[in-house]
This record gives C-alpha cells, sequence and structure tokens, in this order.
C-alpha cells in the first residue's frame, strides 16, 4: 500500500559517470505528490542527465531512484518492465520537441497511448482531442509538425505526453529552443498544468516562471546538488557563491 506522504519520487546517493568523467554526485531529492520543482545552474551542471537518469534513458552506477515504489533496484538495473512502467508513468518535454514529422499532430498523440496502453483509436483520440484543446491548439490535429511554430509543436509535446496519464512530467529546457514571443505561450501551458496538480520537475532558466510555480529551486553545479529553497529564498537570498555567481549571470 502507497502511504499518501511517502514522496513519489525519491532519488537517493545518485552518483553517474560517463567513463573517467562524475556526471552526478551524490544527488538526493525527494518530491512529493503534486509539487513543483524547477531545476537550475551553469551549462554542464548536469541537469539533463539527472532529468534523463529518472525516466531511465541514462543508467547510472550508484544510488536508487524509485517511483512511488517502482525502480527500487539498486544502480539503475531495474528490471525491463519495471523501467517499461517508469517510463509510461513519466512524461518527458525535450528543448527540441521531438515530434514525429512524418505523423500529424492528432496521430503523434495517439501512438504511445494505443501501442503501450492498448487504447482503442476511439478512446486515444478522445483524449488526444481532449488534452490538444487544453493546450488550446484543437484546430491544428490535422497538421503535420513542420506546418506548426515552435511554440505550437511544444504545445502539442506537452499534450502528448500528457496522453500517457503521466503521475510526473519532466520538462528539460523547453522553452529554450522557442522564438522569444513564443516562449510565454508554452509556460502558460505548463502553468495550467501546475494548478491542475501535475507533479513536475522543470529545468528552465526562467525565473518569471519559477516564481510563480515552483515549490522549491534546486541549483545544481559540477554535477551536484548546491542548494534547495523555495523561489523567493532562493532569488532573493541565494546561500552560496556559486548560485549567486550564477543567478549574477542570468537576472
Ligand atoms: P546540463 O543539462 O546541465 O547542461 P548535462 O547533463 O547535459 O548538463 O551534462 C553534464 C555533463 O556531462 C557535461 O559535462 C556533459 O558534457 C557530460 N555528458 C552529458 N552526456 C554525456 C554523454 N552521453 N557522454 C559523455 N559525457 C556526457
Ligand atoms: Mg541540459
Amino acid at each position: 500500500m502507497t502511504q499518501p506522504d511517502t514522496p513519489l519520487l525519491s532519488i537517493r546517493g545518485l552518483n553517474k559517470w560517463f567513463g573517467a568523467y562524475h556526471a552526478l554526485r551524490d544527488v538526493d531529492l525527494q518530491v512529493a505528490r503534486g509539487e513543483r520543482i524547477v531545476v537550475c545552474g551553469p551549462s554542464g551542471s548536469g541537469k539533463s542527465t539527472l532529468i534523463r537518469c529518472i525516466n531511465r534513458i541514462e543508467g547510472f552506477e550508484e544510488g536508487s531512484i524509485t517511483l512511488d515504489g517502482l525502480g527500487t533496484a539498486a544502480k539503475g538495473r531495474a528490471a525491463t518492465r519495471e523501467v517499461e512502467e517508469i517510463r509510461r508513468q513519466v512524461g518527458m518535454v525535450f528543448q527540441h520537441f521531438n515530434l514525429f514529422p512524418h505523423m500529424s499532430v492528432l496521430e503523434n498523440c495517439i501512438l504511445a497511448p494505443m501501442r503501450s496502453l492498448r487504447e482503442s483509436r476511439a478512446t486515444a483520440e478522445g483524449r488526444a482531442r481532449e488534452l490538444l484543446a487544453r493546450v488550446r491548439i484543437a484546430d491544428q490535429a490535422d497538421k503535420y509538425p513542420g506546418q506548426l511554430s515552435g511554440g505550437q509543436q511544444q504545445r502539442v509535446a506537452i499534450a502528448r505526453a500528457l496522453c500517457m496519464r503521466p503521475r510526473l512530467m519532466l520538462f528539460d529546457e523547453p522553452t529554450s529552443a522557442l522564438d522569444p514571443e513564443m516562449v510565454q505561450e508554452v509556460l502558460d501551458t505548463m502553468v495550467t498544468l501546475a494548478e491542475d496538480g501535475m507533479t513536475m520537475i522543470c529545468v528552465t532558466h526562467e525565473m518569471g516562471f519559477a516564481r510563480q510555480v515552483a515549490d522549491r529551486v534546486v541549483f545544481m553545479d559540477q554535477g551536484q546538488i548546491l542548494e534547495v529553497a523555495p523561489p523567493g529564498e532562493f532569488f532573493d537570498h541565494p546561500r552560496h557563491d556559486r548560485s549567486r555567481e550564477f543567478l549574477g549571470r542570468i537576472l
């Protein structure tokens, strides 16, 4: 039985190497149900690697990452079936949308629910249309990704992830490849999702978003978590020299 007060996601003693390069060092992070985490830090600090370990795109050598009891096997060598289950429950939105270019928006959204959740086409389509409406793009369902703007494509990517009914959403710099005028429409979609109670971990340097939405900001540097604090505290009174230096550069 799952206790409601246990964290949804629990990362303990996570260490990862790329060959000799120590990419994640003793990372510990507990994320509660409904919590919104913003991860920031300099380029190369391990933010993407951390996100990729959470949904097991990357393996890791030490520590554990459990999603509501799934993935308890240490060292990232969770059983294949468990890894599949974790990926089903964790939605991911990348910097570069990663939509299938040869499929329509609707087909992009129904593929995984039909394949992995074994939903009928009618069920998958119904839900996809609902979610496309929620990201305010219902009228684009029959277009191909290449016919949409970057902001529209990213909103499709969010809707597509939501079609799998994830319990946790991961965002890796979802607005950093967008033209400036499209950033806000994607952030607005993410704010709506947060307000609906979705548990989210967002790598972003959009500090207005962090202040508005985050329960806690995680600052990473050189593969380590150096500081975890509520946004008000982190932005106004960063404790670590390197957090101050980082904020000085981006604000
Ligand atoms: P961030 O997302 O914070 O910019 P990353 O997690 O992408 O940082 O990368 C952290 C470090 O790990 C960087 O030094 C990067 O070069 C290295 N790295 C990332 N992926 C690989 C890989 N597949 N092979 C080797 N080194 C990698
Ligand atoms: Mg990155």
